[in-house]
């Protein structure tokens, strides 16, 4: 039966060797069990620009995608909070179809709306204002235009002061709104809803004017895996390795 898998949050670098392992051995086992791969956002720890495709490491990454596509398994990646940077070399060196969000996609006839998840935490004022900043074009190509290893640089104070920020925020705020989640399903239509980057996984319902939509949340990968298996009859998250 022809299925689709979903991941998301990988967050991906050299220094989690054990994950990135984890990735590569699923991607080995998909051949054959799927027929496609949507990747939905922060694949990688962060992306300094595609650039840093001369690093071994990344790469690896994306020659590992490269194959499976090979193999026959259609592959689509949107971007995260912190790979937001991915761009057109990655698309090339990967094979990947890389799609902006959010994404409709139809799943085995059923429509179905992919996106990372960070847009829906509106709660979260002061992410979203810097959301709007990072994500602008005038502020990519500034930061693009800056040598690789200051924008390393760049990325790790960043990401420091986030994770203090997050310390002081109550968890509430950074999970999904309810609204804004009504919000996108009424504009395209009721779909099925799939997101990752709140790591609160599990399948939720939607009730949005009288229609019922799946809304389905993917985990993060650390010492684990996990993944959403869809085909014509449904939807189920499944462990890896399973
Ligand atoms: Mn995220």
């Amino acid at each position: 039966m022809a299925a689709a898998l979903f991941v998301s949050d990988l967050h991906l670098c050299p220094t989690r060797p054990g994950t990135t392992r984890l990735f590569l051995d699923f991607l080995d086992a998909l051949p054959g069990q799927a027929e496609s791969l949507y990747i939905l956002g922060d694949l990688f720890e962060y992306w300094a620009g595609d650039d840093d495709l001369g690093d071994p490491f990344n790469a690896s990454v994306a020659a590992a995608i490269k194959r499976l596509v090979g193999r026959g398994v259609q592959t689509c990646l949107l971007a995260g909070n912190r790979d937001f940077l991915l761009g057109p070399e990655f698309a090339i060196a990967s094979a990947a179809q890389v799609v902006g969000e959010p994404h409709l996609a139809s799943i085995c006839g059923k429509p179905t709306l992919l996106l990372h998840g960070d847009s829906l935490c509106t709660n979260d004022q002061t992410y979203q204002e810097f959301c709007r900043e990072v994500r602008s074009t005038a502020w990519r190509e500034a930061f693009l235009a800056r040598p690789l290893a200051e924008r390393h640089n760049e990325i790790e104070a960043m990401r420091t002061r986030s994770e203090e920020q997050k310390r002081l925020k109550p968890a509430a705020i950074m999970d999904v709104a309810v609204d804004a989640v009504d919000a996108l399903l009424r504009q395209y239509a009721y779909p099925r809803l799939i997101h990752g980057h709140t790591h609160r996984t599990g399948q939720y319902q939607r009730a949005v004017d009288g229609h019922l939509c799946e809304h389905w949340v993917l985990g993060d990968w650390y010492e684990s895996g996990n993944y959403l298996r869809c085909d014509e009859s449904g939807c189920r998250l499944m462990p890896w390795p399973g």
